[in-house]
């Protein structure tokens, strides 16, 4: 004999009851079969809110009431024809004439004791059960109705009732045993000594069916619902979370109890006393093979994965006590769990510091301002001679377990957990690790649960680690880095496991935004006007909202405004990659800012691409000096443009022609005389001489202009290019001279002891710099190491595709901290 037992999902409609029943009768052929149902889906939370309604008085009620009337009308339309209908309508209308009267008795008294909420959400089994068998006689399927108030015996806790085994077995026996049609069993309910009606808790119908089950000795108990199985975590929250085709009882059981409402936490125990499997099917979905509880051997039980599932707790609370008074002081642990067991609160997590100044327990928030006036007067005492100091409740919390049988005995699981929290800037408020060592609990900030979820679930299992990216700027770098993204998204998620998702896109005008990844072959129609503000600080505050785990914002923009915005985006521990230098050579007091930010944030700051573009000159400074080695002078040329003049101007022109030449050549600013002025350079300069750890500013460094001081100011650029032929013949001159010499001139700067200095100058020929062509940069490292023959990094300095590719391998520097 098995149990199968359908939630209010799987009967929701006429169309899935017929599917149940397709499913009733495939399992017939297995033996015989009892059948346990829930409420219609939402019908329980209709006569919980339709009991709050009458309870303020009135006769609002009997809205809710007609709403459920029709919901079961429907129904009873849809799935009953001839006399089965007249006699189940029958049935309804009696039963919700017994409904309104408790109700209206509610409205009345505008009392609603535990006992007659009860009973007023017990009647939603009773519906469905009674259509159910009706149906499935209908169809040829010999049932019948089982109200389980008659079987099921339990205390007098009526919202949440402890079911007396032994009498409820007695009574399961002589009810269920050799029935000659498939019983059809009202989950949840149930009643008392005294005959009230009781219920099991919220989802408890799963529990009714491994009570059935395990009293008649079924061969398994089958939960029929809404999902392929037991998930690695709530599906609704981890969208990679997967069914697991088998988990132990007591897993089951440690996941169930921390929030997995797949399954009622009471419901494993009888299962698991008798021996008996649960599975947990979808019953929109029966082929799937949906997952076994059952007792493991060993070997299974010792999975190669140390975690099992993971799952959440939202609504709960944080009681903290504390006191330096309490510290080796017996008795107050246990008068403050008597206190609560008292109050019939319910204590889910419980963590105290070897130190004992403090205790911290979650409750469920419903009970939290009972317990607060229970544990105030308990302790009155203590408070007011200080002994004990505080007595809080932290509102908006959330707890997580992670859960494993294999992780007893397995090191490391702890430090793995913590550290994925923390790189993603989770604060964990307190923690919790059972002796058996199969479930660690933590508890959060509740705005952090799903980011935590996500990631815990990524950092444990082995679904693709995701990187979340948001990008500032849809210019040529940004449409070079997303080309490059796309095109290496299979081999870094074959590779690497690694999935890069471009979450967000904006500039000034536009935006797109999307969680699940925007199409990155067609991003520029996903691209739609702002609205609202269209500041950073809107696109900012969008990012900071979705509090996704492993979050990038990638600047590519070169304003300064988004520069400014750094220090704020690592406070909040999204990590930033920038093409953008406005950063790193804005005001000193910007820089600092960047760094302190930094300095207090678990995210990353890279910054590659902000000195020749691709070239890893940074990355080098920084191992070099990391290293141990000691940087004695760095010289180089980092602007393509004043590169490509003084290569030219070597092999013999005009100065004026030849930035004429580079103008045309699109090497140049539109303005020619942004490139001459040498800025651009300077900022890189800027860049390097604080990377060395100098506190520089940009006035600080001295910067030959070669626009002449009268071509500056208002000057359309043709006439500044036609008059720049007046300095044609002091560079000719400087050539001749130079030549004669045997050495050669260059537009180049050089950091040493602190001052960084960039001038036109006059080089030996064995200089690297003299080498140079086209529009190379070069940076030239003298070091204690590389003292003879220096370090030089010469390449391409500037271009979309390379720069976006030093951007893309920062992104994957990050990444590959973050996963
Ligand atoms: P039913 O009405 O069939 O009893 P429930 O809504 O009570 O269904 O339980 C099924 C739901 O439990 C799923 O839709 C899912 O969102 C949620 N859930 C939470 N944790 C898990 C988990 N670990 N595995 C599967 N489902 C889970
Ligand atoms: N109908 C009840 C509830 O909604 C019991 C159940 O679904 O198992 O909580
Ligand atoms: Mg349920």
């Amino acid at each position: 004999m098995n149990v199968l037992k359908f939630g209010g999902t799987s009967i929701e409609n006429g169309k899935r009851i017929r599917n149940v029943l397709n499913i009733i009768r495939d399992a017939m052929h297995d033996g015989p079969v009892i059948v346990v149902v829930s409420a219609i889906r939402k019908v329980t939370d209709l006569l919980l809110d339709a009991a709050l309604t009458a309870c303020r008085g009135g006769g609002d009620y009997k809205e809710k009431l007609v709403d459920i009337e029709r919901l079961h009308t429907a129904l009873v339309e849809d799935l009953l024809t001839g006399e089965k209908a007249e006699d189940v309508q029958r049935y309804l209308c009696g039963v919700l004439s017994e409904l309104g009267d408790v109700l209206h008795g509610v409205s009345l008294l505008r009392e609603l004791s535990e006992k007659s909420s009860a009973l007023i959400m017990s009647f939603g089994e009773r519906f469905s059960a009674y259509i159910i068998s009706s149906y499935l006689s209908q169809e040829g399927v010999a049932a019948s109705y089982v109200d389980a108030r008659g079987m099921i015996v339990t205390d007098t806790s009526h919202g949440d009732a402890r079911v007396d085994m032994e009498a409820s077995a007695l009574q399961i026996r002589e009810r269920l045993n050799n029935a000659d049609s498939i019983p059809v069993v009202t989950g949840y309910i149930g009643s008392a000594p005294d005959g009230t009606v009781t219920t099991l808790g919220r989802g408890g119908s799963d529990y009714t069916a491994t009570i059935i089950g395990s009293v008649l000795g079924a061969g398994e108990i089958q939960i029929w619902t809404d999902v392929d199985g037991f998930f690695s975590a709530d599906p609704k929250r981890v969208r990679d979370a997967y069914a697991l085709p088998f988990i132990s009882y007591a897993e089951a059981m440690e996941l169930s109890h921390a929030g997995a409402k797949v399954l009622h936490p009471y419901a494993v125990h009888p299962a698991m006393k008798a021996g008996i499997p649960i599975t947990i099917r979808n019953s929109m979905n029966p082929g799937a093979p949906g997952t076994r509880i059952e007792k493991l051997s060993s070997e299974e039980a010792v999975s190669a994965r140390p975690v099992t599932g993971l799952s959440s707790i939202s609504d709960i609370v944080l009681l903290n006590i504390s006191g330096s008074g309490m510290v080796g002081v017996p008795g107050i642990a246990s008068r403050l769990f008597s206190c609560l067991a008292r109050h019939m609160i319910n204590i889910i997590f419980i963590s105290q510091a070897s130190s004992e100044q403090s205790i911290s327990l979650a409750i469920n928030a419903l009970q939290a301002s009972k317990a607060q006036m229970a544990l105030d007067d308990e302790f009155a005492v203590e408070l007011g001679s200080r002994q004990i100091e505080s007595l809080t409740v932290r509102q908006d919390i959330s707890m997580i377990a992670v859960v494993g049988k294999s992780m007893s005995g397995h090191p490391g699981v702890s430090a793995h957990l913590f550290e994925t929290l923390g790189k993603n800037g989770i604060n964990v408020i307190a923690v919790a690790q059972g002796a058996n060592e199969m479930n660690i609990s933590f508890v959060i900030d509740s705005h952090d649960e799903d980011k935590a979820l996500n990631c815990v679930h990524e950092s444990f299992f082995l679904s693709r680690r995701k990187v979340h990216v948001f990008i500032a700027g849809t210019g040529t770098i940004s449409s070079s880095l997303i080309g490059q993204i796309r095109d290496h998204h299979e081999t870094l998620s074959v590779g690497k496991n690694l999935d890069i998702v471009v979450c967000g896109m904006a500039n000034t005008r536009m935006m797109a935004l999307n969680n699940e990844g925007i199409d990155l072959n067609d991003w520029q129609s996903a691209l739609q006007p702002r609205e609202g503000e269209r500041t950073i600080g809107d696109y900012l505050a969008r990012i900071r909202s979705r509090n996704l785990h492993n979050t990038i914002f990638v600047d590519c923009t070169a304003s300064a405004d988004v520069a400014a915005a750094y220090p704020e985006l690592l406070r909040s521990n999204i990590s930033v990659v920038t093409a953008n230098k406005l950063g790193m050579a804005g005001s000193w007091d910007l820089y600092e800012t960047i760094n302190d930010a930094l300095n207090s944030s678990n995210a990353k700051f890279l910054y590659e691409t902000n000195v020749g573009a691709g070239l890893p000159i940074i990355n080098t400074l920084n191992d070099l000096r990391n290293s141990g080695d000691k940087i004695l002078k760095i010289e180089g040329v980092l602007s393509g443009t004043l590169s490509y003049i003084f290569n030219e101007l070597r092999k013999g022109g005009a100065f004026s022609r030849i930035v004429r030449q580079a103008r045309d050549a699109g090497f140049t600013e539109p303005d020619p005389r942004e490139d001459l002025s040498g800025a651009d350079f300077a900022r890189k300069f800027l860049i390097l001489g604080r990377e060395l750890g100098f506190r520089i500013n940009y006035e600080d460094i001295q910067c030959e202009s070669l626009v002449p001081d009268h071509l500056m100011g208002q000057m359309p650029v043709e006439e500044f290019l036609e008059k720049l032929a007046c300095v044609d013949e002091e560079y000719d001159d400087m050539n001749r001279k130079a030549a004669a010499e045997g050495m050669t001139i260059a537009y180049a700067g050089e950091i040493n002891g602190g001052k960084a200095k960039i001038s036109v100058k006059m080089l030996p020929l064995s200089n690297p710099v003299a080498g140079l062509n086209g529009t190379e940069n070069m940076v030239v490292f003298t070091t204690d190491r590389y003292f003879d023959t220096p370090l030089v990094v010469k390449g391409p300095g500037a271009g979309g595709e390379v720069t976006a590719g030093g951007v893309f391998a920062d992104i994957l520097r990050i990444a590959s901290y973050l996963v």
